[in-house]
């Protein structure tokens, strides 16, 4: 049962202020909206759980995020019809995102069992050395402290209150605070719900953990600049994600913001395998384009194919998208920030609308634009994501101007090559332009579906993300709560356990 509270210090609490859910299906609900109060009690809470949860042995914490996730299975169907009623997402794509969530958390169980991530080092002493004696040194990868994680919209469950970055956070030894997305308050709340009795069932100290629902703006600033708070996750907006970045910059003690921002995840059908395969290509990229009613970091917005077979992928893009029935955006601003995304591009001249119509409410349908490699590259905003479904075909005259297009990009998060036998040359040119823009570069594969892997990066230079050194997705993501330190001669009896194995 939803309480419409906020979850700090192993207490459900309420606050006089009230917003209102906008499900697609049903009843709207009350939810009570997050103070910067709530903030300060969550933060003092987090910094003291703190102290006994980085102590925790790795053990303890593995069977800590085995028990959420067996608490969130547990709870299965709720969470299902809740999160689908809330964002309009079907009800079989929760449940896949459930199956996510609770494979990520096991994923960090046993990723921390293992203990590679603590990347230990040892340099002996070396007392007898000369002109110097060598000190004894070890090092090994610390928790942070306290961190704030903001629920991603357009991920109710992998990317929210118990997604990938609460998963890495809690396995580092880190206390978390979230921030509720309000697109899915009774999501949020559900999966707190699931927390709170992991945190009881294993005895974990109370303030490991705290749920602040959203409402108001000022919750999401003050958690930023809390200054207990050591370091902050986030997915979501290039306007909201660069305001709370600078908020994390200006502090008097700056704090990393790990923000997975915009993308439009450029596609390059290369002249080989266009000629080959161009109508299956296009309808697959129809098919990813439209998962999810667009509203994937990895949509892939934009695709360059040689302009001799430009007609041909179009037809097959245009029969798969005008096939595709409407879908629910997340929220009533998301869809009103789509239809305004289409709007804009509309008045840019030299783009013919190969299949366009009228999204009204929530709803969104697909867009497709054609244009000129010239129109293109003189008008900036054609390389910007819009969340959404909507498809820009670029008609490439030459390839040269494949490597022209790859360079004129900002930071990615994806970039994908179409590529046959024929191709080889052109795509090995490419890839070390590509390496410098993207996270992570595909053959022949669409970029939406992410497997969360060891291997996977999820991150990109700006905007993908704003630090590119980090990834949201995988296991290399727990990075980003860890801090190494060095201990000079210090005797085993007081070292972290951590650090000598
Ligand atoms: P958003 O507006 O950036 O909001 C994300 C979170 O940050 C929310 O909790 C929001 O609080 C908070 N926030 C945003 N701006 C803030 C500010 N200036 N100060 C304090 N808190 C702030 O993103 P969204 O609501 O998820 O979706 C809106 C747009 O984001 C979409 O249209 C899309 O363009 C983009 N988006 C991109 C991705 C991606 O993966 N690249 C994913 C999701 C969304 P409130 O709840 O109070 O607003």
């Amino acid at each position: 049962m939803l309480t419409g509270k906020h979850y700090i210090e192993g207490e459900w609490l309420e606050t006089d202020g009230r917003f209102s859910s906008q499900p697609v299906e049903g009843a709207a609900q009350e939810f009570c909206v997050g103070t910067p109060k709530l903030v300060d009690q969550a933060a003092v809470a987090a910094e003291e759980a703190f102290k006994a949860y980085a102590a925790t042995t790795r053990d303890a914490r593995a069977a800590f995020l085995t028990m959420i996730a067996d608490e969130i299975d547990a709870l299965g169907d709720e969470i299902t019809e809740v999160g689908s009623a809330e964002t309009g997402l079907p009800k079989a794509r929760l449940q896949g995102e459930r199956g996510r969530t609770v494979g990520q958390l096991r994923l960090f169980a046993n990723h921390i069992r293992l203990g590679d991530y603590l990347d230990r080092r040892h340099d002996q002493a070396l007392p007898d050395r000369a002109p110097l004696p060598r000190p004894e040194l070890r090092m090994v990868q610390r928790p942070v402290g306290p961190v704030a994680v903001f629920g991603a919209s357009n991920f109710p469950l992998a990317f929210s209150v118990a997604g990938g970055d609460t998963a890495s956070a809690l396995a580092a030894g880190c206390s978390v605070i979230v921030k509720g997305h309000s697109a899915h308050p009774g999501t949020s709340e559900i999966v707190a719900q699931a927390i709170a009795a992991a945190i009881d069932a294993c005895h974990m100290p109370k303030g490991v953990f705290a749920l602040i629902q959203g409402g108001s703006r000022d919750v999401g600033e003050a958690l930023v600049q809390h200054p207990l708070i050591n370091a902050v996750g986030f997915t979501g907006s290039l306007g909201g994600g660069r305001a709370l970045f600078d908020l994390c910059a200006a502090r008097p003690r700056p704090i990393p913001f790990f923000g997975e921002l915009g993308s439009i995840n450029p596609v390059f059908v290369l002249p080989a395998a266009a000629k080959a395969r161009a109508v299956d290509i296009a309808a697959g990229w129809a098919g990813s384009l439209t998962m999810g009613a667009g509203q994937f970091c990895t949509n892939p917005g934009v695709v360059f194919i040689d302009e001799s077979v430009a007609d041909t992928f179009t037809a097959s893009a245009s029969e798969a998208l005008t096939a595709m029935g409407k879908q629910a955006m997340l929220t009533d601003s998301i869809a009103e920030a789509y239809r305004q995304s289409i709007a804009q591009v509309q008045q840019i001249d030299n783009l013919r609308e190969v299949v366009g119509t009228n999204c009204a409410g929530r709803e969104a349908l697909p867009y497709l634009f054609d244009t000129t490699f010239e129109t293109w590259s003189a008008e900036p905003h054609l390389a910007e994501e819009v969340f959404g479904p909507l498809g820009i075909i670029v008609r490439v005259p030459s390839s040269k101007d494949f490597a022209t297009a790859a360079r004129a990009f900002v930071g990615q998060l994806t970039a994908t090559l179409h590529m046959d036998a024929g191709d080889t040359e052109l795509a090995a040119s490419l890839t070390p332009i590509l390496e410098r823009k993207v996270g992570r570069i595909l053959a022949n594969g669409f970029p939406t579906g992410v497997e969360v892997s060891d291997t996977m990066v999820h991150g990109g230079p700006y905007p993908a993300s704003t630090n590119f050194g980090a990834t949201s997705v995988g296991t290399l993501s727990i990075r980003r709560w860890l801090r190494p330190v060095c201990y000079q001669s210090m005797p085993d009896s007081i070292l972290p356990k951590d650090a000598i194995g």
